[in-house]
């Protein structure tokens, strides 16, 4: 069994198979997804698709992050915060709730340039760390271009925590000290697609030397196919070729690598 920590099958890519996908994922191994937020304006959409796909003997179970993307400031309201809060607390008094995130947040300075849009990125990314410091539930955290930033601020919320389940560095492309001082400060490495690509030797390179025990695995379907299905749409079910990739990294069985990434994620989002 593999988990997909990191999906977006709403967007409009699946529209027209996503049962199909969802059926394929199960088929081959991967039983869970994580879909990740971007806007405030899914998350309605979001909790629909979560309670759609529960348990069920031929289709993925699908739990959900709620939360906003760093290039999607321009889309936040100052309200949002609250309302945020609001529907989790409306979902947490539901036991069959698929809330298990908070994200994708963090900062992109690749995509935004504009220092008053990086200010803003980094009040937003602040205020959602509040809320999941509220809710105890773990960040996933999207971070471009913008690794000393990113780092102080999970400094200075997490330097005291003593937690390991804080959050994770999704689609990870950063080097191994930053993955290192991440670990250290209770979050996890999540690797995607990315990680298969002939030129990226240098992550496999970073992965080798992390600790199993705090990596992930993920898709970020529709984006980022890995190698062998690169330029078509990314799905669910192609998380198989990350943990192939990570098999041969660790020299271990794919077998071992599906058992403690998949025991990761549990422990982490509690799925
Ligand atoms: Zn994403």
């Amino acid at each position: 069994m593999l988990i997909d920590t990191h999906a977006h099958i709403n967007f409009s890519d699946f529209a027209e198979d996503r049962e199909e996908i969802m059926a394929r994922a199960y088929e081959l191994g991967v039983k869970k997804i994580l879909h990740s937020c971007c806007r405030v304006s899914e998350i309605e959409e979001l909790i629909r698709l979560g309670y759609e796909y529960d348990i069920s003997d031929s289709m993925a179970n699908l739990f959900i992050a709620v939360g906003v993307h760093p290039i999607e400031v321009s889309s936040w309201e100052d309200n949002h915060a609250q309302l945020i809060r609001e529907i989790i607390k409306r979902e947490f008094e539901s036991h069959r709730h698929k809330i298990r995130a908070i994200g994708e947040t963090g900062l992109d300075y690749f995509h935004c340039q504009e220092l008053s849009d990086q200010e803003k990125q980094k009040e937003i990314f602040q205020e959602q760390i509040q809320l999941a410091k509220e809710f105890s539930l773990p960040l996933i955290i999207h971070t471009r271009d913008a690794w000393n930033d990113t780092l102080d601020i999970l400094k200075t919320n997490f330097k005291n925590s003593t937690s390991d389940r804080n959050g994770t560095i999704h689609c990870y492309t950063g080097d191994l000290d930053f993955a290192k001082a991440c670990i250290d400060l209770g979050f996890f490495i999540s690797w995607s697609g990315i990680l298969t690509f002939k030129k990226t030797e240098n992550l496999r390179e970073v992965a080798k030397k992390l600790p199993l025990k705090r990596t992930l695995i993920e898709t970020d379907c529709p984006y980022l196919a890995p190698q062998a299905k690169r330029g078509k749409r990314n799905e669910p079910s192609y998380v198989n070729y990350v943990a192939e990739c990570l098999s041969e990294v660790y020299n271990l069985e794919q077998q071992e690598i599906a058992k403690q990434t998949t025991s990761n994620a549990e422990y982490l989002f509690q799925l």
